[in-house]
């Protein structure tokens, strides 16, 4: 029964790049590790820039480009088919890593990966809660395990940046009952609780990737969905302040963000710097509403940042699928939207703004 004005956000105010997007996977898996060098593809180049062109969204980074050949055939596919408008992240080659040798193997692949044309790496959250010694069986790799640090210290050489995905919501490490403020969601989606099993707790996870942002002060990494604690905000602080080398984006997070909007923004204030626009935007993606590519989704993200509406959905669905709350907007002023839009991703990914 409230009435408060509603703003329609066609079309972003400033030119964006979408610095977290997953337009191609990996064809195979294996208990949630990506394997091999064949990709899929989950849309064409044409459809998704018909929604970009009405967006304003200028570039779209697809994070999950993938190795080897499969990696070079996503360039060609879109990259190198339309300059400026697509970039390419490659990917760790999980399924070698338990050979001897794998650590300068996977350097050398950076370097590769770079010369055909990618300008990062992702790696997904895999590494902490799926990667285990026997590549799918036997206890989990730990995030700041050596054998990575050839591969983290080549990014940081090339100004490859690692944009990285660690832990998730902490809701997702809690027990499934009636207490969980994700109950639905969870229930729903029982293979992303990681409450109890041989898991570490989110905070474990949290500090383990800190050791290894510590170890690696040149390498630039994006910590996505918020530096994975989007709940805890005081904590993200303490983590930009301690590691210059952090920048965040948003992915999959209006939803936290936007139950916070004094916190957040205030915190978009302090770090305007250090913020880029990201979605987790997958084509055809109906398994998680939050992250449809499509107008819809773009206009709940530009209206969460451009206007200071009150208590709407944060993604395109009847039910709000992060948990049962709605949001309100930041109505962030033009110089800093200029930063989080376009201007810090360009500044990372060494583009022309
Ligand atoms: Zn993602």
């Amino acid at each position: 029964m409230l009435h408060v004005p509603e703003s329609k956000v066609a079309r972003a105010r400033f030119p964006v790049i979408d610095i977290h997007t997953h337009i191609s996977w990996a064809a195979s898996s294996k208990n949630g590790v990506f394997l091999g060098e064949k990709m899929q593809y989950l849309a064409e180049p044409e459809e998704l820039l018909q929604v970009m062109n009405r967006k304003n969204l200028r570039t779209m980074v697809d994070l999950t480009g993938g190795i080897g050949e499969g990696l070079k055939e996503t360039i060609r596919k879109y990259q190198s088919a339309h300059p400026g408008r697509f970039i390419a992240f490659t990917e760790p080659w999980w399924g070698r890593t338990n050979e001897p040798g794998y650590p300068q193997f996977q350097a050398d692949e950076i370097a590769k990966a770079r010369q055909a044309g990618a300008y990062g790496l992702k790696v997904l959250k895999t590494l902490g809660l799926y990667l285990r010694q026997g590549i799918t069986t036997g206890p989990l790799v730990r995030i700041d395990d050596r054998r990575f640090d050839p591969m983290w210290e080549a990014c940081g050489a090339l100004k490859m940046p690692v944009a990285i995905h660690i832990s998730d919501p902490e809701a997702f490490f809690l027990p499934i009952d009636r207490f969980n403020e994700r109950f639905e969601e969870l229930n729903n989606h029982p293979d992303w609780s990681f409450y109890d099993h041989d898991f570490p707790s989110n905070a474990e996870l949290l500090e383990a990737r800190n050791r290894m942002f510590a170890r690696h002060p040149r390498t630039q990494f994006i910590a996505l969905h918020v530096g994975n604690d989007a709940e805890n905000l005081g904590y993200v602080s303490e983590c930009m302040e301690r590691f210059p080398n952090m920048t965040i984006e948003l992915a999959a997070r209006i939803g936290e963000l936007g139950r916070q909007p004094r916190a957040a923004r205030k915190f978009f204030d302090k770090y305007q710097d250090r913020i880029h626009f990201g979605t987790d935007a997958v084509p055809h993606g109906t398994d998680t509403p939050q992250q449809v590519f499509g107008d819809e989704l773009y206009e709940i993200y530009f209206r969460f940042l451009e206007t200071e509406d009150e208590y709407f959905d944060y993604a395109p669905a009847p039910v709000p699928p992060q948990g049962r709350w709605r949001i309100y907007g930041l109505g962030l002023p033009e110089s800093i939207l200029r930063k989080v839009y376009y201007e810090n991703a360009a500044r990372l990914l060494g583009l022309s703004s």
